[in-house]
């Protein structure tokens, strides 16, 4: 095997002001990018911590007891994430995704969800308000996050093989704990739940029949991921993706599968669901989806803005630079003059990395380029 070299680099040091723009942009619900994409859906970290060292987000070597983490000072604190949600709203977002790190370490987590779900869209609708979460500790918060008004959760898993998984999670946690997660979101009602998995070659393949066995016909969404070339430190290499296309030959290998129209514009994930005796696809047996952000690029639709922990507006999953929200929030900027912000960085977006990756020199793709953690920014 190759010798890896993981850059020890911190990609938080690259900020850009946010500038008020010379003339006010209102807040109509319909801005657009420099490629016409609108604002739907935000992504919010909430922590830069986490309690596992997935080899491929967070691995140990870097992320270990010397990694400087963000001080309690520099997090948005819930207000200001709530004020600037509502501007964002204001331009147009319908959905917020809370991540992180381990959202789920975040302290008190319940009451910035009960804020948020008191918010309503331009539409006078409650914002579609989910969560991305490893499921460690899903068991005890399941009920309490649904009483606070979260609708559904996302829960990472990569294996069903007990060695296989603590593997990855690389802090010896066990499958049958994230398994009774996933059962406690299911009885609290934060459905429909989706279980993500991303997928090494070598590493897990070998898993991705024994989750789908495990999850077909449960009511419960599985979707494999494949394994992207985020950040600069977990020793990305082409040859350890597999390509959904075969993910999706080795399943129909099993069982047959009918392609789904997709559920809402701009989804990330290509949808099939399982076919019944007819050849059509039957409910009860449920749907996988598969999410090829690198043989397959979506950016053409792609709506999402991810905020930072500490109030950074980062236009796409591989930018290696965020415009700072929170020194206007803290000097004071009016919603309106937070607005205009907004809306000008969003007009200048040109950002579509997954479509450019394949003829970006070597320098400025893969690993070679400076890039955010997936773990500073969330999925
Ligand atoms: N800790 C939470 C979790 O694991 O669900 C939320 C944050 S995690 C960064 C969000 C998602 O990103 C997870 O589903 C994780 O598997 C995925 N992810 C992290 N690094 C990735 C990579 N290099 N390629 C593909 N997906 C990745
Ligand atoms: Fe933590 Fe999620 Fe990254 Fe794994 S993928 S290290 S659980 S943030
Ligand atoms: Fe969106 Fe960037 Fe991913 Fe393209 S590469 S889909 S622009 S986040």
């Amino acid at each position: 095997m190759s010798e890896r070299v993981i850059p020890l680099v911190d990609q938080r040091l690259q900020t850009l002001s946010a500038r008020l723009p010379a003339q006010p942009i209102p807040t109509t619900g319909l801005l657009n990018d420099a490629l016409g994409r609108p604002l739907r859906d935000l992504r919010i970290s909430v922590t830069d911590r986490c309690n596992f060292r997935c080899n491929y987000c967070m691995p140990k070597e870097v992320f270990d007891k010397n990694y400087t983490y963000l001080p309690h000072s520099a997090l948005l604190t819930f207000e200001e994430i709530t004020r600037l949600t509502q501007v964002f709203i204001a331009h147009g977002v319908r959905k917020v995704r809370l991540t992180g790190g381990e959202p789920l370490l975040r302290k008190n987590l319940e009451t910035l969800v009960e804020q948020l779900a008191a918010l309503r869209t331009l539409n006078g609708q409650p914002l579609d308000l989910t969560l991305t979460t490893n499921g460690s500790l899903l068991k005890r918060k399941a009920a309490t996050l649904k009483a606070a008004g979260l609708q559904r959760v996302t829960v990472s898993l990569d294996g069903l093989d007990d060695a296989v998984f603590r593997r990855m999670n690389d802090v010896d946690f066990p499958v049958a704990d994230v398994l009774e997660g996933i059962a406690a979101a299911q009885s609290a009602g934060l459905g429909p739940i989706k279980v993500n998995m991303v997928v090494k070659r070598g590493t897990n393949d070998d898993q991705i029949l024994p989750m789908a066995r495990h999850f077909r016909g449960s009511g419960i969404v599985l979707r494999f991921i494949e394994y992207m070339d985020v950040g600069a430190t977990n020793g990305w290499r082409m040859d350890e993706v597999l390509p959904s296309a075969e993910v999706i030959q080795r399943l129909q290998q099993e069982w047959p599968l009918v392609p789904l129209e997709p559920a809402a514009p701009g989804e990330t994930a290509e949808r099939w669901g399982y076919a019944g005796p007819d050849g059509r696809h039957d409910p009860s047996l449920g749907e996988v989806g598969v999410i090829s952000s690198v043989t397959q690029a979506f950016c053409r639709d792609c709506n999402r803005a991810r905020l930072s922990t500490e109030g950074r507006l980062y236009l796409c999953l591989f930018a290696h630079q965020g415009h700072d929200l929170r020194s206007l929030l803290r000097g004071g900027a009016s919603d309106a003059e937070l607005a205009s912000a907004i809306g000008a960085i969003w007009q200048g977006r040109r950002d579509r990395y997954s479509e450019l990756r394949a003829f970006l020199p070597p320098e400025n793709s893969g690993q070679g380029r400076r890039r955010i953690e997936m773990s500073y920014i969330g999925g």
